[in-house]
């Protein structure tokens, strides 16, 4: 029996104990169900293990040099290609995404840029503090959920930094006070004690609760009588006193926080609250902790920033790297793309339907393990092995850690990992040399 870093989502437990004989996996131990889930992928029914071409309309298995052949076509008979997903796959494949992106001129973009992403750019000007999963345990006095539910998406976030003694106390879940600020009454509720703070805020009115933090940092006396988006003026009173009183807070930032708002920037604002707060504090701070989901959200940043001087999106011409105001948002929109490089994401699903349909109408190239709403539309789909069990690589935690992924087992048909499979197809389309 062996401890391996778990690749189920972001918190990367690397607490797990794996039983195999390097064939199969016998045994799990400290899994929760989503990363038992993550196990079962090596099996699962929806696993692809061979190449796949649409052939009149239909799927079929072909062999990997035909696969490759008709990639490649694909993409030479573009002038615009596009590349999109990288948060399930590990920073050197990401790094491999990035050259096969400078090689066929193409724009590549994560699913970061439509998720946690976006407050990192926003922190380019602002300013961000940001904690470690490590300090939080340790030190926290006060967490707040914001629009996030990590009972459900990171299933022992909690469990780790809420019910943790932490090294240089005698106390844990005792000094830890939670609050939750949620439209809805999401299953990380169920774990409120009673010093905590369940705050049910209007639909759509973080904005509000927000200015209304800012222009009363200092003071509680003048919190309207009538709360503010929902909220009454006793819980508001309760949540400037642990904002301003916490020796160690932490803001988990869920994706309910980050959708797009035509009169105003959130994110901005958000940010803007942080930095007066602990300007103000006098003994402690507040941090962010943003929740992405994804094994690898937080890497694309940082192999593009190491690797390219910039974070996010990046646009090629002539196999250099040119300023774009695009994001994948816009290029789907306004579809300025003809072909699509799609790795390790299942944007059918995920996006809108007017972007997917948009997606859907040009040749897709999808590079994955298991079927999806994008396989069924795929034109070519290639497999690759399944990252932290069948290949190794780095990744980075949800707290911008850095962890390193390691192979259990030999994947079948000997498929190759996404690093691998990027480099082969950069290969391929320059008719042989890397
Ligand atoms: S919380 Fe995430 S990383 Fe930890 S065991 Fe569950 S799925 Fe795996």
């Amino acid at each position: 029996m062996k401890r391996y870093p778990c690749s189920g989502c972001s918190l990367l437990c690397d607490d797990i104990i794996v039983k195999s004989d390097g064939l199969f996996i016998d045994k799990i131990i400290g899994a929760c169900l989503k990363g038992k889930e993550r196990f079962d992928q090596v099996s699962a029914q929806n696993r692809i293990t061979s190449p796949l071409i649409r052939k009149n309309n239909e799927l079929i298995n072909v062999s990997w040099e035909e696969a490759l052949a008709k990639t490649v076509e694909i993409i030479k008979n573009s002038s615009a290609p596009l590349l999109y997903g990288f948060s399930n796959v590990t920073c050197e494949a990401q790094r491999a995404g990035m050259d096969l992106a400078r090689e066929i001129n193409g724009f590549i973009d994560s699913n970061a840029s439509i998720c946690q992403g976006k407050i990192l750019n926003k922190a380019k000007s602002q300013g961000i503090n940001l904690t470690t999963i490590t300090e939080i345990i340790n030190k926290g006095d006060l967490i707040i959920l914001w629009g996030a539910n990590p009972a459900e998406t990171i299933p022992r976030l909690l469990n780790k930094v809420l019910f943790s003694r932490g090294k240089f106390r005698m106390t844990g879940r005792e000094i830890k006070t939670l609050v939750i600020i949620d439209p809805v009454k999401t299953a990380s509720f169920r774990v409120m004690g009673v010093r905590d703070l369940a705050l049910i805020i209007e639909p759509d009115k973080d904005i509000e609760l927000i200015q209304m933090l800012k222009e009363e940092c200092c003071s509680a006396d003048s919190i309207p009588s009538g709360g503010v988006a929902g909220i009454d003026k006793s819980d508001l009173k309760r949540l400037l006193l642990h904002l301003t009183g916490a020796e160690n807070g932490v803001i988990i930032l869920g994706q309910g926080v980050l959708q797009p708002h035509a009169d105003y920037d959130l994110i901005e604002e958000l940010l803007d609250l942080l930095q007066l707060i602990n300007d103000r504090q006098v003994k402690g701070r507040i941090s962010l902790l943003l929740l992405g989901g994804h094994f690898n959200m937080a890497g694309f940043d940082h192999v593009a920033l190491s690797s390219y001087g910039v974070s996010g999106k990046l646009q090629f011409e002539n196999k250099k790297l040119v300023k774009s105001e695009d994001t994948i948002v816009s290029k789907i929109n306004k579809e300025n793309f003809d072909c699509s490089i799609i790795v390790g994401t299942d944007p059918i699903s995920h996006l809108p339907h007017s972007l997917s349909s948009k997606l859907a109408r040009k040749p897709l190239i999808l590079i994955d393990n298991h079927s999806s709403a994008t396989s069924r539309i795929a034109d070519v789909i290639l497999p690759t092995s399944i990252t932290g069990i069948e290949s190794s690589g780095l990744v980075y935690r949800i707290d911008q850690v850095p962890v390193e992924l390691k192979k259990i087992l030999n994947p079948p048909n000997n498929i190759p990992s996404d690093e691998e499979l990027l480099n082969q197809l950069i290969k391929k389309f320059n008719g042989g040399a890397k």
